[in-house]
This record gives C-alpha cells, structure tokens and sequence, in this order.
C-alpha cells in the first residue's frame, strides 16, 4: 500500500496517521451511540494530516469507531482538485482512496475536504433538523446561534454539489454550516475543540420534545407486517398531534428517511389493515414504507425493519416532536426524492400519477 501511495503522489503525501485518530474515534463512537446525533450509519467525522484525509467510511457506524476501524485515508488536494474542476469524479469519493480495495471513503467525503480546518464533524442532529426543515429555517435558526460564526446552505443531495455549496459560504471563521434538510456540521483544529463546539451549537439548538403515549385503541390496528411502536416511542407524538401529523404527511423532509423508510410519511387510512395499506403503497412503485401513522392513536412499525429503518423511523419522531405548532415545513420536492432513490424524474412523476 505505502508503494501504491508513493507511485501515485511522488512521495508527497505521508500515510502516517495522525496522533488525535482515537481521540476522534473516541468522539465518533459517543457522538454515533446518541439517537438525537446519529442515525444508524448516518454522519460522518474526518481529521486531516499531511494532505491525507482520514474519513469514516460509508456504510459504516460512528458507534463502532472504537470496535473497528471505522476510518479511511483519502488525497485531500486530489479532491480538491477534482471538486474545484467540477469534474464528475468529484462525487466518486473511493476515486480518492489511499488504499485500495478497502472500505470506501462516505459519499459526504467531499463536505468535509472544502473545510480549512483539521476536524470536521457532521451530524445528523435532530433539534437542529428540526429548524433546518421549517420554511422559516433562516431566522428561527438566527435567533439561536447568534453567538457563533454559522452559515447555512439549501438542500442538495449529499455530495459534491452540496459540498460548492458549504465552500460558497465558507468565509474566514466560519466554523459552523447548517444544511437544510440534512443536518449540521462543526469544524475545528483540534478534536477536543470540534466536540465543545458541537456541545455548544447542539444545546443553543435543543428544544423540549412534545410526548404523547400510544392510544390503547392503537394495538387492534395492528397486524402480522405492522405491529405497535413501543408505548414511549416518539413517533406516536407524532400521529396523535395534529400538526405534527400533518408535517409528518407534508413530504420527506430529510434523505436519509427516503433511504430507509420511503417516501413521505404514509398514513393507515380508515378500515384498511396495515397490510393493505403496504400493498397501496408499494403498488404505486414507491418503496414499502417501514412504519405507518394511525392519525389520532399512534404508529406501527413494520415487523421486518432493518436496524436502519428502525433508527430513522425513530428520528422522525425526535425529530417533529420537536417542532412548535404554526411551524411550516418545506418537503423535498418530486425530484429531489427521486433523485435519492436513483429514479429519473420521469419514472417518478409517472409513479406519483399512477398513484
Ligand atoms: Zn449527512
């Protein structure tokens, strides 16, 4: 491998991995083993040394980053490189991988590289989504970060798109980027210093979370695909509050729930069994939704969900829960979610008409 790197770079780049990587791994692994951070293998923390960037790699969880290893070295001015040429590898990121063969660097690799500073952390923090989905994100937003140095980017699919976005508004000193409909990000030298400004940024965002417990009414709802939540699970919140539901109905408000439980939030209509309502669903071409509203009694959860689903249909709940009444969210557009599902926009027009 160190010839494959000399071959390649001449000797420039060092393979040395730098002294604070467990500190990081140490940060990646409580940050991934927090529900209201981290989602399954949502988000993603990277230090840089030498012009080698060390990245969580996709597919992988944060809260593993002290069981495995969890990070892969990337050519950082490679990257660069690329992304300032607008090349179409740009968005390949194990293009960029210093070892090859080996897990693949996150497809968010490129958001981390147009950061200046060493440590990079990106989060999936469900008081921040909260804001970051209301059609009011700017000044809600404004009016609890105005001690820090943030900027905030509109929705892109995770990528190199996203990533000239958050270099567009990287002036000197901003350490903190809020992606819309996605998540937060946090920059710093040091690990210890990225952590506290996250701990910083996460308790100028949090809001009291709404709870409402699951309607006894709701286990007869049930069947053998879909079965009840867990009494104190948020979601039911959010099928027993009125605007909540309707927030939930709106439309995707972040990619990663597309990814693992479908599109949208979807809703058990009255006198249709859960399996029924999967079958409505699923025969409009759209992905088999991993949970299902019971407007008024609660939410049921697909008996097959993956660990995925499960962590993303949870972060829905965190997420709305924590949403005021009279806020308005903006949904993904058409295209947007078609985009995350890999369709061509067509095919998903095609499919939203036949339903
Ligand atoms: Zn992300």
């Amino acid at each position: 491998m160190v010839r494959d790197v000399e071959h390649r770079f001449t000797g420039q780049i060092r393979m040395n991995r730098p002294h604070d990587l467990p500190a990081l791994a140490t940060l990646s692994a409580r940050i991934g083993a927090d529900p209201l951070l981290i989602q399954g293998a949502g988000g993603n923390t990277s230090v840089k040394e030498g012009g080698v960037m060390w990245i969580k790699a996709s597919g992988t969880n944060l809260a593993d980053a002290l069981t495995r290893d969890v990070f892969v070295p990337c050519d950082l001015p490679a990257m660069r490189l690329a992304m300032m040429n607008a090349e179409a590898r740009a968005d390949q990121p194990a293009e960029f991988a210093l070892v090859k063969g080996g897990l693949r660097p996150s497809i968010e690799t490129s958001l981390h590289a147009v950061f200046p500073q060493r440590v990079v952390v990106h989060v999936h923090c469900v008081n921040t989504l909260a804001l970051a989905i209301r059609r009011d994100a700017g000044p809600a937003i404004a009016a609890r970060l105005g001690g820090f140095n943030w900027a905030m980017v509109p929705y892109a699919k995770p990528g190199a798109n996203l990533a000239a976005q958050v270099l567009a508004v990287l002036s000197p000193g901003v350490d903190v980027v809020i992606l819309r409909n996605h998540g937060l990000i946090v920059a710093a030298e040091t690990v210890a210093a990225a952590e506290a400004l996250l701990m910083r940024v996460v308790t100028a965002v949090t809001a009291p979370a709404l709870s409402r417990p699951a309607d006894p009414a709701l286990a007869a709802r049930g069947d053998a695909a879909y079965a009840p939540l867990p009494e104190d699970h948020p979601l039911h919140t959010v099928a027993r509050t009125l605007h909540l539901l309707q927030a939930a109905l709106a439309g995707t408000l972040y990619p990663d729930h597309v990814v693992f439980c479908g599109v949208s939030a979807n809703a058990l209509r009255d006198g249709e069994t859960p399996t029924q309502a999967a079958a409505r669903i699923v025969a409009q071409g759209l992905p088999q939704p991993a949970f299902l509203l019971v407007p008024g009694l609660g939410a049921l959860i697909r008996a097959e969900a993956s660990a995925g689903a499960q962590a993303l249909t949870r972060c829905l709940g965190d997420v709305l829960s924590r949403l005021p009444e009279g806020a308005v969210v903006t949904p993904l557009t058409d295209a947007q979610n078609a985009e995350l599902l890999d369709w061509d926009a067509e095919k998903y027009r095609q499919v939203l008409n036949a339903g």
